[in-house]
């Protein structure tokens, strides 16, 4: 069964809410995780509905898992630190780089009033699409294309968040499409195997761009006119 075709709503499938804020206690307010908004939104979102249906069982268990196309659904500890670290408020409008099983956007979602978010592979868009139908998320739009090149249509942005690793300078459009007091948070590095989590703030005059580091991660590289050249290497897990 694919992600498109479960149903979230089936009164055989468990109520994992206990789960869930283990979850948040355990692997993400414990390493230091504590805006309220994120915490809440981690939750919130039912994981189970965004793995494919044979790691149901390790939906909240604390690492990435695979999905379709070779790609993976971050850990939900990396998905908490990044939505924290793009400051979302509730009038927020997010740009999500990455859709992937859609989970993560999901979460910006739950914080943010609209998110938009692109994926490459039109079969990961279509199944995130029908899990936000499903889940009654109407104010999460998707698209498929590089998200490298941003959303022009809808910029600007409060925050853009990029769930897949670039290279060691951002993406120029994304930068264009930030807002004045915009944040993009975005895995870069001078391979494609590893990078540094870094948040690049515009200054509320527009004029400037402030980069801070937050620490080492890995993940899947990012594909496109501003992220690395071809196509994936073979799966990995960021
Ligand atoms: N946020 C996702 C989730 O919660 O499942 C995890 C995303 S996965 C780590 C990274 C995603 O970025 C992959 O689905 C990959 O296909 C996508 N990707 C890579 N380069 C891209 C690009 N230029 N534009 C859009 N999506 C891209």
């Amino acid at each position: 069964m694919s992600a498109s075709t479960r149903s979230h709503a089936d009164p055989a499938r468990r109520d994992r809410a206990a789960e869930r804020q283990r979850m948040v206690e355990r692997q993400i307010s414990s390493r230091g995780v504590s805006d309220p908004a994120v915490l809440q939104a981690l939750g919130e979102v039912p994981r189970e509905a965004f793995v494919a249906p044979e790691a149901v069982d390790y939906a909240y268990h604390d690492t990435p898992l695979p999905i379709a196309e070779g790609q993976t659904i971050s850990q939900p500890y990396i998905v908490a630190v990044m939505a924290e670290a793009a400051e979302i408020g509730p009038a927020d409008r997010v740009l999500e780089v990455g859709t992937g099983s859609g989970y993560g956007a999901a979460v910006l979602g739950r914080i943010a009033e609209q998110v938009f978010t692109i994926e490459r592979h039109p079969g990961l868009a279509a199944s995130a699409s029908a899990c936000f139908a499903e889940l009654g998320y109407d104010h999460i739009e998707v698209r498929v294309g590089d998200g490298t090149l941003g959303w022009p249509e809808e910029a600007p942005f409060d925050a853009i968040v990029v769930t897949a690793g670039g290279p060691a300078d951002p993406p120029p459009a994304l930068l264009e499409q930030l807002a004045p007091g915009g944040r993009l948070v975005i895995p870069m590095g001078r391979d494609p195997t590893g990078q540094e989590l870094v948040r690049i703030r515009r200054s509320d005059d527009g004029r400037d761009l402030v980069r801070e580091g937050l620490g080492a991660v890995r993940f899947v590289p990012l594909i496109g006119e501003g992220g690395w050249e071809g196509e994936e290497p073979a799966p990995r897990h960021p």
